[in-house]
Formats: structure tokens, sequence, C-alpha cells
């Protein structure tokens, strides 16, 4: 016997399944390199956010292992209670510095952090303003806050200084992501420091996708614009992705980093992620400042995977970031593609609404360090065997 929630949720599922847009896990049965095992298949796989190729670096597995031992599994309590441990500590001190901040908070999660930050800064009769491709846990934190929240246009600095114009309300936040996780473009950064300050705005920039990966040594999206604390206040980086760990930071000034822990409800009220884990973390840490190569590869892969996709005329992104999207456009086409690739022993998630906008599906592609150009034209190759498959259908 189905009961009344089952009836309800059914038919939205087949709805779902209907327009394409079903969402399915895929079971990952080996670690996250560019050579996966999924669902019993082994594949070359163009979708992790590993980009530094740090997850099974030896000296990450290694310091977690040996904080493992020394620390336990789990740390047992909340920051605030007794689980805020010397290698969490440690990690903070470590992040502000590399991030070029007077201190750094660390979130069990980016998803956590955003809404921590942005619900401790801003409430009712506050003003924030997103751009509207931010990542789905800005914008959830934005409706949050209780503040009046507005979506301007993606990258456009006019459409929000119209918006700052019509409001009156004192404290105002601009939230961006450095690199868009769904396009792979970088926010106009130095303008939009220039439009909050202008303004008397805050700043707010999520460098999940920038962390590691851009600037001169790794320091992210701000490094790469040349921009500082003053420029941008508030600075959210995730730990998962680049560092190849687990977790979340904030960076900015002294005040900032108290009100948080003060203020922010998902820093107070959950448990610290695992002193190994920020252990391993201070271990990937230290690789992004000295193994510069990673980036640098990253660089050459990036470069070398534009040219074969102009080449065959597929419709990139302006993107320098390791996320490169080839955009599809219509989600069944999208799928389709995704499956072909697949067929081929290649593993590239088509994204569809609603993460993107209806009729803007693509292909999201990314590149880790640990990729090699010779995988790089295996996936060309491939792509230009299915789009010359399409053509002739
Ligand atoms: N911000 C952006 C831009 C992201 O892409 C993500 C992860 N998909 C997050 C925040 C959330 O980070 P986490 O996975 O650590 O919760």
């Amino acid at each position: 016997m189905s009961s009344h929630l089952d009836q309800t949720f059914a038919p939205l599922l087949a709805e779902r399944r209907a327009a394409h847009l079903y969402r399915t896990r895929k079971l990952l049965q080996s670690p996250q390199t560019p050579q996966v095992v999924v669902d019993g298949k082994n594949y070359l796989a163009f979708c992790s956010n590993d980009y530094l190729g740090l997850a099974n670096h030896p000296d990450v597995i290694l310091a977690l292992q040996n904080a493992a031992n020394k620390f336990g599994v789990g740390s047992g309590a909340s920051h605030l209670v007794a689980g805020h441990s010397s290698e969490h500590h440690a990690l903070e001190e470590e992040v502000a510095a590399f991030t070029g901040r007077e201190r750094a908070l660390l979130f069990s999660t980016g998803y956590m952090a955003n809404m921590g930050a942005i619900t401790a800064l801003v409430a009712q009769g506050d003003a924030v303003f997103e751009d509207r491709l931010n990542h789905a846990s800005l914008l959830d934190a934005g409706l949050l806050s209780g503040a009046r929240f507005q979506r301007f246009l993606h990258n456009d600095l006019e459409n929000l200084q119209t918006r700052l114009d019509k409001t009156d309300a004192t404290r105002k936040l601009i939230v961006v992501d450095g690199v868009f996780s769904m396009d792979g473009d970088c926010a106009p950064l130095p303008e939009l420091a220039a439009v909050a300050h202008k303004n008397n705005a805050w700043l707010m920039v999520d460098d999940a996708h920038g962390f590691g990966c851009l600037g001169k040594t790794g320091a992210g999206t701000c490094e790469h614009f040349g921009l500082t604390q003053g420029d941008v206040p508030i600075l959210m980086g995730t730990l998962g992705k680049a560092a190849g760990s687990f977790g979340a930071f904030i960076a900015g000034s002294e005040t900032l980093i108290e009100s948080l822990i003060q203020f922010a409800r998902p820093y107070i009220y959950t448990t610290a992620m695992p002193p190994a884990v920020a252990a391993a973390t201070r271990a990937s840490l230290r690789l992004m400042q000295t193994e510069h190569w990673r980036r640098e590869k990253l660089k050459q892969l990036i470069a070398h995977f534009r040219a074969g996709a102009q080449a065959l005329n597929l419709q990139l992104m302006h993107s320098f970031s390791p996320i490169q999207p080839i955009v599809i456009g219509d989600e069944a086409k999208a799928l389709h593609i995704s499956q072909q690739l697949a067929e081929r022993g290649i593993l590239i998630i088509a994204i569809r609404p609603p993460t993107v906008a209806a009729g803007s599906s693509r292909l999201r592609i990314t590149f880790s360090a640990e990729h090699s150009i010779a995988q790089v034209d295996q996936l060309l190759m491939a792509l230009a065997d299915i789009m010359q498959g399409l053509a002739h259908d």
C-alpha cells in the first residue's frame, strides 16, 4: 500500500523522468583519479573537482593516517564546545597566511560556510545582491538570511549598480563566485570591488573553484586579479576541490572571523571536521604552495583542450579555469552525448536544468593535473567521432 507521501511524489518523479531531468547516482568503486571504476566499468573521467590531483597524494594520505592514529576519527564535538583541535587551529593559520588574510575560520563544508557567513552578516532590513549564476548554496543563504534578496544579471555591473541605487539599506552585501561552477568563467572582481567600495557595500567571493588553481601562487581568483582583503573583505574557499580534501573556510579580518564565531549558526551548531582531515589538508596546502608544476600542467591541458575543441567547432565558454563546459543546448542531446562518451569509456556528466538554464544543457568537463595530454587527445577524438555521427543522423 503506498502512502500519501508516495502518491504525492510519484507523479513528480515521473514528470522529471519524462523531461530527461532525472538525477541518478553512479557507484564509484575506485579512488577519484582520471582512471576510475564506476558501476564495474573502467572510465577515463573528466568530472572531478580534484583539480590539482592531490586527493590521492601519498603525503596527504600519510598525514591523514598519522593524525588518525594520534587524534582518532571523529572530532567528538563542535568547535565551540571541545572539538577545536590543534590541527584545525594550525590549518586556519596556514589558510590565512596563504590567502593573505588576517584570519580564517574552518567550516565543515562549503555549503555551510556560505550559509553561515551570509546569514550571520545580513538579516531583515539589509540587502543582499547576488550574481544570478551564483552557486546554489549562496542563493539559498541569501534567501534564508531574511535580507532583501536580489539577483543581478551575470557579471553585469550596470545591472548591479541600478539595483544598488534603489536600496536604502545600510548593510549591503554583494556576493559572487570567483569562478562560476557551471560556466568556468571569472567574476570581474576588480570592477566589483570598485562598485562595492563606491556604494559602501561588502564584497564576498566564493572561490571554491579558484582557490589552489588561479593566481601566481595558487591563492585563487583574488590573487589572479591582484586584490587583497581591503578589496574583498569576505573570502570563502572550499577544501574539497583543489585541496583534494574536505571542508571549507572563510578568511578575512579579525573582526569578521570573531563575528562568525559568535553569529554563524552553521559554524556553532555542528560537529567539527575530523582533525585528521585538517591534518591531511595541511599537507595538501603545503603541496599547493610548493608543487607549482601542477598549476602549470593544468594550464597546458586546458590550452590543448580548447585548441582541439575549437577546431571541432564545439561551443566553449569564456573560461581559463579547469572547468571547460561544452554547451549543447538541448537536454536530451546533452544526455545522449554523455551516454555516447560513456560507451567509449569516457565519463563526463551532462548538466541540465534546474542546475543550468533551460536550453543551455552542457557537458561539464573538468581537468586535473593528473590528466595527460594523451588523455585529452582521447577525449577530443571521441567527441569528434560522436559529433560526426550526430551530423549524419
Ligand atoms: N560554492 C561553489 C561555487 C561550489 O561549486 C560548491 C561545491 N559544489 C560549494 C560552494 C559547496 O562546497 P562543498 O562541496 O564544500 O559543500
